[in-house]
This record gives C-alpha cells, structure tokens and sequence, in this order.
C-alpha cells in the first residue's frame, strides 16, 4: 500500500506486515503513522484495516462540510494525544467516493472505528473535541 506522509506528503510504499513496526517516513523521518491523521485512500485503506494492531479511528469527511472542518482539530488533537493507541484515518469522501460508497457513509462527518478487520462503532456528527477523545478511550 502507498501512504503519504502527513509531515512532508511523500508516498511511502509499505508493507501490511510492517505498520505494527511505527515506520518512519523514508524522505523526512517522522513517523508515518502515529501523532497525526494519514489520509485514507481506496489503495491503502483495506490494508490499514486488515494490518493494524491497534483500533482503526476513521473521518469520514469533505472539503465543503462545515462541521467536518470545525471538526478537523478535535480529530488531529486526539491522533496526537493517542500516537501508538490507535491509528487515525482521515477520508475525503469527495476524493474518495468508492470508500464512502462502500462505508455506506450517508452523512459526514461520520466517525468509524475498527479493530481486527471489523468495524465496531460508528457515529455521526462532530463532537467537541473533549468529548470525542472522551468517547474514544472505550476502545483502548
Ligand atoms: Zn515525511
């Protein structure tokens, strides 16, 4: 799967076996997974699911949603606050429409989490940022 970089944007090729290693970005060195949201794209985001050892958080958004945006620093503050709890997916279902599709994602922002391969939980609307990091520790 390629993921881009969240620091620098460079796509790293990496393999499924690998992303419970926490990778560093080959251009610029900083983890590739953990302290800020990767964007989830239809090459990459299966394998992240399939791969991950620890709770997938997915955001479902677009870049024309108000709430998604007003959103957006809650979503980085708790994949910062949770670096190697969890692994934070952000994706743009106007890039992305196969995924939103295939999520059955009606309204955005739509919150999903997965673990083992499986979706657990999902939720709709933005919450505070307190409360969403809240809502989170029942999956660690
Ligand atoms: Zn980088």
């Amino acid at each position: 799967m390629i993921v881009e970089c969240p620091h620098c944007h460079t796509g790293n090729r990496l393999e499924g076996a690998r992303l419970a290693e926490s990778p560093g970005c080959g251009s610029c060195h900083q983890p590739l997974l953990a302290g800020m949201p990767i964007a989830g794209t239809a090459d990459n985001f299966a394998d992240l699911v399939k791969y991950s050892k620890v709770p997938v958080v997915v955001d479902f958004w677009a870049p024309w949603c108000g709430p998604c945006l007003s959103f957006a620093p809650g979503f980085a503050a708790a994949a910062e606050a949770y670096a190697g709890q969890a692994l934070f997916v952000k994706i743009d279902t106007e890039a992305q429409q196969a995924l939103g599709a295939q999520y059955k994602v009606r309204s955005i922002p739509t919150i999903a989490v997965f673990e083992h391969g499986q979706e657990l939980e999902r939720m709709s609307g933005a919450l505070p940022a307190g409360q969403f990091k809240a809502w989170l520790t029942q999956f660690f």
